[in-house]
């Protein structure tokens, strides 16, 4: 009886020191340092406490086809937003991959893990946030009004009755509909081929975001963007839906990127006042 005793007081001090060596475990890094808790500034600092996609990476979904947030230079994809993830990439200690795929499928990339984050002149949207989760906004976007420069059109309110190129799935395809329904919209995978369209005399008008706008109708003679924008918009990151550790650590480095400049020179590299 003695014995037992003993054997089951023995059994219980070997399970008393697993239980502490487990908790040790849980708790690899002690934060007894008050430097060393999570604070603004913070992200200075690598952060190995959140996961990504592909360790050692922030993985970015975008449609490199939307200057100047993002596009093609001499086989590189550059822009706003890309040089927005690489530096919000650099503070989190990550190496930058940028994966260019059709505009309707980033939120799907996010969705499914394939991507960390979808940065594509993005706008917040409800029936959006029913998929991801958005970060703070990072930039206004404005969908504008493209026509010919001969055109009867002068106001958005002249849309009324015409054929509109959009591109598919975006927020311009999203009004056009609602407004003037789905026989006035024409869709296009991309923007350029919705504005080449216009300029070939296959459709009214094209809406869509005001600065790719202005490149396009720059490379192409003979068109012009309304004076009156049809909306306006707020552009921001998408996450994975509940990912607030990632969602927390991005809208304090862009705090932080809006405080000291860099977010605002990043975008006037970009866009001449
Ligand atoms: N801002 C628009 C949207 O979110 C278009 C974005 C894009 O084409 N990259 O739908």
């Amino acid at each position: 009886m003695k014995h037992l005793k003993q054997l089951v007081l023995g059994v219980l001090a070997v399970c008393m020191l697993l239980a502490l060596v487990a908790c040790g475990n849980g708790n690899e890094t002690p934060s007894a340092d008050p430097s060393a808790t999570p604070t603004e500034g913070a992200s200075a600092n690598p952060s190995t406490d959140i996961k990504t996609v592909q360790e050692g990476k922030l993985v970015m979904a975008t449609n490199a086809y939307f200057p100047p947030y993002e596009y093609y230079e001499g086989g590189k994809v550059v822009g706003i937003d890309v040089e927005i993830a690489q530096a919000v990439a650099e503070k989190m200690g990550l190496t930058l991959e940028v994966e260019d795929m059709e505009f309707n499928s980033i939120i799907a990339a996010v969705q499914s893990g394939k991507a960390d984050i979808g940065v594509a002149g993005m706008t917040v949207r409800e029936d959006r946030l029913v998929n991801v989760d958005f970060s703070d906004s990072y930039a206004t976007g404005y969908q504008v009004v493209i026509v010919k420069e001969d055109s009867n059109i002068a106001t958005p309110d002249d849309l009324e009755g015409k054929k509109v190129g959009v591109q598919e799935a975006t927020t311009g395809d999203f009004y056009i509909t609602d407004d003037y329904g789905d026989e006035a919209v024409e869709r296009y995978n991309k923007g350029t081929e919705a504005v080449l369209a216009l300029s070939q005399g296959k459709i009214d008008a094209v809406v869509i975001d005001r600065e790719p706008a202005k490149s396009f109708v720059a490379s192409t003679p003979g068109l012009k963007i309304l004076e009156t924008e049809y909306t306006v918009e707020d552009y921001a990151i998408a996450i994975s839906k509940g990912n607030t550790a990632l969602k927390d650590k991005i809208n304090a480095i862009l705090k932080e990127l809006k405080d000291d400049g860099s977010l605002q020179s990043i975008i006037d590299k970009y866009i001449k006042a």
